[in-house]
This record gives structure tokens, sequence and C-alpha cells, in this order.
């Protein structure tokens, strides 16, 4: 099955974006997660094995269970290497976003975009991406961004130039934006390009395990006193909210990437089909929404807590206090129509 979905005119802009430039720097999203890391290493992997100098910029550190991927040693994180981020953006001549929708989702890397003059090139798989690049692929029927950025690889010609290292991001990135291909991951071409994928070389029950089985003892815990001590469940809304405070984190030992996955826990009980997933960070409280089926989170996220995202998947902010954004969010709960 030929994978051709993205139209000629995106495909040769981004292709002579790329072919024009040398110093290319790619950024992805902060809190990054499998897609955000997955589809930065395998650009990095197809640009260097096209010549191109490559510096690879997330906001924040990425989850540990990513360390072990080929090129993510090689990440530059802005928060811990802020000048080194700055250099690589004034020197490039393109700089490729992905998985990401708004220059809000870059945090304090933001600025330096919007000053950079280099041509911008956006990969994203997010509802309304905003206009903020010269050239846009942007398609939100598209699972994960590592899937897109597959397929644009093999139209712009350069399918043979993907390398065990860049299948395994690419794999990593659609393993995780749809739960080990559990939700959002009906489409037959997914499994065309896994098909690929393992005739290059990946391991993919290894890259599972090296993904999903490698927890520490103090993160099941955590897991654990959620769904014992915090989850609350609104029967009649068929909904649940997990919380957790700055204070229980701590007492758990929580490093970037425990919490990851727990707001998808709730939807396995009967009858649940929201999930909303609540945790107190340093200076907001971050909500993460999950759904199954027609319920939207997307609207909840963008008209209460500042944010947005897909239909069965969001995210958003509050800066009142945790205990006030419960409170604000079980109004908006008890008050749901569906
Ligand atoms: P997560 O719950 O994993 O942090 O995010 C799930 C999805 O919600 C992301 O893929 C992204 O589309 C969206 N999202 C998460 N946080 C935010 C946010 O603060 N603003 C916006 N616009 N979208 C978000
Ligand atoms: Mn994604």
């Amino acid at each position: 099955m030929q994978i051709q979905f993205i139209a000629n005119e995106s495909v040769s802009a981004a292709r002579h974006l790329i072919e024009s430039a040398q110093r290319i720097v790619t950024i992805s999203h902060m809190s990054p997660d499998g897609d955000a890391v997955g589809s930065s290493l395998a650009a990095r992997h197809l640009l260097r094995a096209l010549g191109k100098q490559v510096t690879t910029v997330l906001p924040n550190h990425f989850p540990a269970f990513f360390g072990w991927m080929n090129g993510a040693s090689d990440i530059l994180i802005y928060e811990n290497d802020n000048k080194a981020v700055q250099t690589a953006i004034v020197e490039a001549d393109l700089v490729i976003l992905l998985d990401l929708n708004s220059l809000k989702r870059i945090n304090g890397v933001k600025p330096l975009v919007e000053q950079s003059k280099a041509p911008k090139l956006l990969i994203d798989h997010h509802l309304d991406p905003e206009q903020f690049t010269d050239v846009i692929v942007s398609y939100p029927d598209i699972s994960s961004t590592s899937e897109l950025l597959y397929a644009l690889i093999v139209q712009m010609g350069w399918g043979d130039r993907i390398d065990k290292a860049c299948a395994e991001a690419i794999y990593v990135g659609m393993m995780t934006d749809t739960g080990n291909f559990s939700y959002t991951s009906q489409q037959p071409e997914i499994y065309t390009i896994i098909s690929e994928l393992l005739k290059i070389g990946i391991d993919k029950d290894d890259i599972y395990r090296r993904v999903y089985t490698n927890y520490s003892e103090k993160r099941m815990r955590l897991m654990g006193y959620c769904l014992l001590n915090k989850m609350k469940i609104y029967p009649k809304q068929h909904t649940a909210v997990i919380s957790l405070t700055k204070e229980e984190l701590e007492r758990f030992d929580f490093h970037v990437g425990d919490t990851e996955g727990f707001v998808n826990i709730p939807l396995s009980i009967d009858g649940i089909n929201r999930s909303v997933f609540v945790r107190e960070e340093e200076k907001k409280v971050k909500l993460s929404f999950r759904s199954q089926g027609a319920v939207p989170v997307n609207t909840i996220a963008a008209q209460h807590f500042g944010g947005g995202g897909h239909l069965n998947a969001a995210g958003g902010e509050s800066y009142l206090s945790i205990a006030q954004t419960l409170t604000k969010l079980e109004f908006i709960i008890l008050n749901l129509q569906d």
C-alpha cells in the first residue's frame, strides 16, 4: 500500500526548505511525551543522514524511560541550557516545529523562535494550528506526528534514508500517542508503516518493554495511592478525577514522567468515559483530560483551562490553588450535559 496523503505542494515546500538549509533546529513541546521525543529524534536522524547539522531542542526534560533512545543524550534542554539553545536558534537557517499547534506550547523558547529570521516549518497533528510558520504540514486525522513525519519523509523521496534509529524513534511516537495502538489506531496505514519499520529492523516488543516496563517502585506505589485514595468518581457524569498535590508528589519522590498514563486508568472502569488528572506544579496546576468515543474533552480544556488538544486527549492549566481548581472542575463536571 502506498502511503500518500500529504498534499504535493506541502511536500515540495517542506523539501525545498530542508534542501536549502544547512543548520537546522527542531523544537517540540514542553512536558515532552513519546511523540514529541520520537518525532524530534526521527527528524534528527533523517536530517543528519542528509548531511545537515541538527540541534534538537526540548523546552524541558523528557521522562527517563525515553533515555535509551539513540540521540536522546544529544537533546538540548532549554531549561538546563538556555544559552546553547539561544545560540542554535540564532544561527539556524531552518527551524522545524514538531507536534504542537501553538507557540505557547514551547514556553520560554517562544520568544527565540519569534525573533528568529530563519524560515519555519510546522509538522503537526493537532487541530487548528496557529499560523506561525512559513510552511504547515498539519493533518489532525493522523494519530501521531511521528507517523505524519514518516509519511512526509517517504513522500519527500527520502524513505531509503530511514535507518534503524530513525525507525525506532518513529515507532515510539506512534506507539505512545495511541496507547500501544489501543485508541486512535484504526487506520490500516498505521500497520503498513509498522510493517515497513519492522523491515528496517526495529524490535517492537523490545521497544514496548523499554518504554512501559521501566518504572520505579515509587511510581507504582504512587499509582496505587491515587487509585485507592485520590480518585473521585462522578457516576452520573461518567467522569473520574484524580488529583495530586505537590506535597504528595514529593512524598513519592516524583520524577518527570512518573504520572504519565495515570489519566487513562479510570477509563477502564465500566461506565467511565471521561477522566481528568490534576497535578499541582511549582507555579500552576496542570490538568490532563482523556475521554472515549464521541465525548469531547478539548472543549472543556479550551473553555475553562486555557488549553486545548484533541477530542479524546487534551490539557490545560489553572493558576488558582489546587483546592480552588478542584472546586471549579467539580462545578464544571456537575453541569456537564452528556
Ligand atoms: P497531556 O495530557 O498528555 O499533557 O496532553 C494531551 C494533549 O492535550 C496533548 O497532546 C496536547 O494536544 C493537549 N494539551 C496538553 N496540555 C495543553 C495545554 O496546556 N494547552 C493546549 N493547547 N493543549 C494542551
Ligand atoms: Mn502527538
